[in-house]
Order: structure tokens, then sequence, then C-alpha cells
């Protein structure tokens, strides 16, 4: 059997996470990573090179799997990649995604490959869900919980207040909220009614913490309007108990078929290590890409359009057989 050969741009958290999730799959082999930096040694041992040497992989790699920042680096890097390769991003800024798709598609499309955006927990597993979720139930209410986890968003704006040395935020979903939605409830929520900012501070010396405080409680787009826990810790007890990157969430659709006759449809994730779970999100959708390709797509993608099979490194009887 022939190995769906992959390739990695960009080697951050997400990077090392689809070189771990690769090494885990009997299909597939890891041919290299691709950096805008040079000199990189990986986790693997796979060789790294520079992004001007891209082209010259044309033919070697079946899947480019793109692990930069959703914030400015894939909007540029993944229509230029799927000029020369099928490609797979994990794009998770929502208001842009539909120009993100258009230009991946327009891009996809001269070039003659295929390439699948926004893939990863959500957004992603947690897409279909809410696809699944609806589809089933149509008349009820859909709910989408983040959390407990690290937004490393929320954990970079903290550490540009002046006096703040480092920082971690976790976001935690009310859990008397989710209880009522499984008892039944369809309460109206927002994602500041229905989570809690929960945030651990180490300061510089003599720092003034009253004013930290306030300007983290306050910070519009961020902290405004939840409520917000602020905790000041040394920086030995950070590196001890808050280094790690878990993540996770619930998709809740709370619907009825009949008058008074209720169901709960409830997906849940709970992530040690939300780049490592991301990653191995994206290495599956990237055997469903390719085959995608196979078949004869072209053009842009999302997880809407791959078929559960296509996942799977097991054969549409074994699936049959053991799965169904
Ligand atoms: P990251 O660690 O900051 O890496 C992003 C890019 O920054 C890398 O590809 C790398 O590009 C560069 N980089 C990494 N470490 C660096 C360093 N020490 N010095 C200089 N440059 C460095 O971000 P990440 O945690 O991998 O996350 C990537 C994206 O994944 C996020 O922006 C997020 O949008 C997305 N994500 C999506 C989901 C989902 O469910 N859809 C879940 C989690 C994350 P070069 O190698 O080219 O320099």
């Amino acid at each position: 059997m022939n190995k769906i050969r992959i390739g990695i741009v960009g080697y951050g958290n997400l990077g090392r996470g689809v070189e771990a999730a690769v090494g885990r799959q009997p299909d597939m082999e890891l041919i290299g990573v691709f950096s805008r930096r040079s000199g990189l040694t990986t986790n693997s041992g796979v060789a790294t090179y520079t992004m001007d040497q891209l082209a010259d992989f044309q033919g070697k790699i079946d899947v480019m799997v793109l692990c930069g920042g959703s914030a400015t680096d894939l909007i540029e890097q993944t229509p230029e990649v799927v000029k020369y390769f099928n490609v797979i991003d994990s794009f998770d800024t929502h208001a842009r995604i539909p120009e993100h798709f258009d230009n991946v598609k327009k891009a996809a499309l001269a070039s003659g490959k295929a390439g699948l955006i926004s893939c990863g927990w959500d957004p992603g597993m947690f897409s279909l869900q809410r696809v699944y979720g609806e589809s089933v139930l149509p008349h009820g209410e859909s709910y989408t919980f983040w959390g407990r986890g690290v937004s490393q968003g929320h954990s970079d704006a903290i550490r540009r207040i002046k006096g703040v040395v480092d920082a971690r935020q976790y976001t935690v979903p009310k859990k008397e909220i989710i209880d009522a939605i499984r008892n039944g409830e369809t309460p109206e929520v927002t994602a500041t009614s229905s989570h809690d900012r929960e945030c651990y501070v180490v300061v510089e010396d003599g720092a003034d913490k009253a004013a930290i405080e306030k300007e983290i409680k306050t910070m519009p787009n961020y902290f405004e309007g939840y409520h917000t826990t602020v905790n000041f810790i040394s920086q030995e007890e950070l590196d001890a108990n808050h280094k790690g990157i878990p993540h996770g969430g619930f998709v809740i659709r709370s619907g009825e078929t009949t008058e008074g006759t209720k169901h709960i449809y409830e997906f849940s994730l709970q992530l040690d290590s939300n780049p490592e779970f991301t990653g191995s999100v994206l290495t599956a959708f990237a055997r469903g890409l390719y085959r995608l390709a196979s078949h004869g797509g072209r053009g842009a993608f999302t997880v809407f359009d791959i078929p559960p099979a296509w996942l799977s490194p097991k054969t549409e009887e074994e699936l049959r057989a053991h799965y169904l």
C-alpha cells in the first residue's frame, strides 16, 4: 500500500501536534516540515525546509497541512500553497471564513487542487455536531460551550498590560446553565452570560495589583461583561500548575419531536492538549481530503464535504462489519 505523503507548513504548537498525529497513522508518512525560519530541528527528526523550497516538492507530497496562525498567516498562506498542493488548514476566525473560502477556491480551481479550510475542533468537529443536531432535531435550540480551557488570545491580552510578567486565562462554562439544558430547559444564553473567565497572573515586584485587576476586568472585547476572577500567583506556581494547553467544550442540541417529547443531543470534548487534538483532527481529514482529491475533487471544501468513511484507514467492508 502506498502511504499518503504529508507535509507540514509552520512549526508551532499545531505543527508539532500534526507531526505527532501523523506518526500514529498506519497509512501516512511525513515527508518534511516547511517553515519561514531556517535551521529548525523537529521532534520526530523529520527534515525541515524553508518556504522557498516548497515548490520543489510538487508531486512528492499528497497533502500539505498548514499550521500557521489564523490572525495573519493562513489568510495568505493557504491560497498560496494550494497553487502547488492539496492543502488543509485550521482557520478559526469565524467572521472571515467566507472570504477565506472564496480566496482558496479561486486559487485551487486555477491550479486543479483541493483545499479544505477551517478544520479542527471548533471550527471542525463542533461544526459537524451543530449540523447533525439541528438536522435531526429541527425543532429546538443549539448551544456551544467552550472550556474549561486556556484561551491563548485572552492570556496574551493580559500579558500586554504594564507590570504583568506572565498570565494564563481559563474560559469556564457555567455548570448550572449546562445542567439546566441537560434537564430539558432551553434558556436564552450569550457567550458572556454562559461563561466565566479565570485569570492567573504573575506581576513585577511592586506592581499595582488593584490597578492591574481593574484593567483586566474592564478590558473591552475580552473581559468586559464577563464574571472574571483574577488570582495573583508566583512564576513558579504558574510554571508548575498552568503550563499545559488544555481545552474542550460541549455542543448540545435540545429538541422536541412531538409536543412534550424531548431529546438531548450532546457532544463533548475534554482535551489535555488543544494543539495535539486539533492536529489529530487535521490528520484524519487530510486522509479524507486525499481521497476526495483522488475522486476528482477540485476547489475549496470544509468538514461538511468529507464522508465519514473517508476519514478512516479502515476499508468500507471493515467499517460496515464492525462499526455500523
Ligand atoms: P503558534 O504556536 O503561535 O504557531 C503559529 C506559527 O508561528 C507557526 O506555524 C510558526 O510558523 C510560527 N512560530 C511558532 N513558534 C515560533 C517561534 N518560537 N518563533 C517564531 N515563530 C514561531 O500557534 P499554534 O498554537 O500552532 O496555533 C496555530 C493556529 O491554529 C491558531 O492561530 C488557531 O487559529 C488554530 N487553531 C484552530 C483550532 C480549531 O479547532 N480549528 C484549534 C486550535 C488552534 P513558521 O514555522 O513558518 O515560523
